[in-house]
């Protein structure tokens, strides 16, 4: 390895794997560090009982290389981890990039030499690496989640959280499970430890929207359809779809531009019949007004109401189950496999932590309205410190020995979610202020890569050594994201899109949410006028 690499890269999941291949093609010097033992980012560490894409494989894959998608063949309609896992590892194998990658080896620090023009990152083993350019591709969902509940420490059980998984098979037969939390990661895996535990008890705080998922093998035909006209797929996800998928009821489907109050209640019906009967998040390709109007979003709240309650048989349970009080897809959806039937067995019990909180824990259990469950194992489902956490964990430190903590104060800011204002020559991908959590994260990370790829030949075209995104661009794209969040529902919940999960983080919308579209014109528009918003200097 050269003793200063032309790109640091910081991830080997779907982003930075793409990454080293593209900026490797290009002729770059690019060498790869991640804290785990393997590639795979997210899904190498969340390895929890139950853990499945939510996007259908065919369209959840990588899009940059033809013979990548021609020849891989998926086994489920929604793959697994596991699936998962094999398919980044055959993508690693297939393109060599583990050999421009360090394992086990976590970046803990980062500082820009104003002088040289070089990023110095620091491992955790205390190995510098010098670098010019720096890809931050450390995912939006990456740094767990921990709340700090009093008397954790005294607590004699089994403790796990489901982004930190053990590699190990955890077994939960005979023992007394209880699980905090009931997102996307919760719900699947309660279904799953209820089978096995003697006695499972749901620690919920807000009730979610799930939807069946409806997994299984993959239709053959459906995936040699999509193989046979991927290229026309993939310009639709990316030009003419709500999140960078299209595939509803195996085919490719329009954008609905009618609107829902405008639409008869039959008509209403007939659509949102249509997108529970495929199943997944197909019901975010859905009328525009449920986003952005309230009275239009409590008619997709009603039926999910009604789909929610026929799978509950126990009435009082299910109205306990019935998320209440936030518009419909403001949090993030989530879709299960028996989530709501959990509860029809007599071995799963639900507490409400929402008017009681979680007290304390003592060494037997836990405490809610000074009642103590007795638990063998305790599972955290909390989530991440999503968008932010992940970077604002490491010592960044850029201009005039600003940190990004300090920069980040009063919550995030970047430019087009690629870069940050006095944190030159250091890129983003799927970070905040990037549409990321609302579009189909491994497309966005390919083009995001892309417009990154162009802007390096740019900068040796010319023959210039720094890039820093100017203060007043950031300023304009903070406001953009602001006035595109507040136009909708989004932030009438309390979600990760706002920050609103981890105690004490700046409320604020993290996410560019005003459309694939827009956001891309204004990527490209800045690029094709000379990066425009950014300095550029010699
Ligand atoms: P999450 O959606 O943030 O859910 C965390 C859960 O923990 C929530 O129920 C939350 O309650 C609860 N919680 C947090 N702190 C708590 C506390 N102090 N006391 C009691 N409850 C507490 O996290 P996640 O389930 O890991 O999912 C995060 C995102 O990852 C998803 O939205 C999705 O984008 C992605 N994901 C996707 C898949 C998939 O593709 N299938 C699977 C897993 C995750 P509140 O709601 O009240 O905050």
């Amino acid at each position: 390895m050269p003793d200063v690499l032309d790109v640091a890269i910081v991830g080997a999941g779907f982003g930075g794997l793409h990454a080293i291949h593209h900026l490797r093609e290009k002729g770059y010097n690019v060498h790869a560090y991640d804290a785990a033992g393997d590639v795979g980012g997210t899904w190498y560490w969340n390895r929890y009982p139950g853990a499945v894409v939510d996007i259908e494989s065919i369209e959840y894959s990588f899009s940059f290389s033809d013979e990548i998608q021609q020849e891989w063949n998926w086994k489920r309609r929604y793959s697994t981890r596991d699936e998962l896992m094999e398919y980044i590892n055959w993508v690693a194998d297939k393109l060599d990039l583990r050999r421009s990658i360090t394992f086990n080896t976590r970046i803990s620090s980062a500082v820009f030499d104003e002088a040289a023009n070089l990023w110095s990152l620091t491992t955790d083993k205390g190995d510098v690496i010098k670098a010019h350019y720096c890809i931050m591709a450390t995912g939006f969902l990456s740094a767990p989640n921990e709340p700090r509940f009093e008397g954790l420490a005294d607590f004699k059980g089994e403790t796990y959280h489901s982004a930190k998984w053990p590699k190990n098979k955890v077994d939960f037969s005979g023992k007394r499970v209880g699980i905090i939390g009931v997102g996307s990661s919760g719900i699947q895996i309660i279904p799953i430890v209820a089978e096995e535990a003697k006695h499972l008890t749901v620690f919920q705080r807000t009730p979610v929207f799930a939807v069946p998922l409806r997994n299984g093998p993959i239709d053959e035909e459906f995936a040699k359809e999509v193989k046979a006209n991927y290229p026309e797929w993939r310009r639709r996800e990316r030009e003419e779809s709500f999140g960078g998928w299209i595939s509803v009821n195996k085919k490719p489907v329009e954008l609905v531009t009618e609107l829902c109050l405008e639409s008869t209640p039959e008509q209403r019906r007939a659509l949102y019949e249509d997108r529970y009967k495929n199943g997944g998040l197909a019901i975010y390709n859905n009328y525009p007004d449920l986003y952005t109007n309230r009275e239009a979003n409590d008619t997709l709240v009603e039926f999910l109401h009604e789909k929610i309650r026929e799978r509950i048989k126990d009435p009082e349970l299910a109205e306990k189950l019935l998320p209440r009080g936030f518009p419909v897809l403001a949090k993030r959806l989530c879709c299960d496999t028996n989530y709501y039937e959990a509860y029809n067995r007599d071995n799963v019990s639900l507490v409400d932590v929402k008017a009681n909180p979680i007290e304390r824990f003592t060494e037997k259990g836990v405490v809610v309205a000074g009642v103590e469950h007795e638990l063998d194992a305790v599972i955290f489902a909390t989530g991440f410190d999503a968008l932010t956490g992940a970077l604002s964990r490491m010592d960044i430190c850029g201009l005039g020995g600003e940190t990004l903590k300090e920069h980040w104060a009063e919550g995030a800011k970047t430019t087009l979610g690629l870069m940050i204002h006095n944190f030159p020559n250091m890129f983003i991908l799927g970070g905040p202020g990037s549409p990321v959590p609302l579009f189909q994260p491994v497309l966005l990370g390919e083009d995001q890569t892309r417009w990154i790829g162009d802007c390096l030949a740019y900068m040796d075209k010319h023959g210039y050594a720094r890039i820093d995104a100017t203060q007043a661009a950031e300023e304009k794209w903070v406001k953009a994201c602001t006035d595109a969040v507040n136009a909708t529902l989004f932030p009438l919940a309390q979600s990760w899109y706002m920050g609103a999960n981890v105690p004490g983080k700046t409320r604020i919308g993290l996410c560019y949410f005003g459309g694939i579209t827009n956001y891309w014109a204004a990527c490209n528009s800045a690029a094709r006028n000379g990066y425009e918003g950014f300095d550029l200097s010699k």
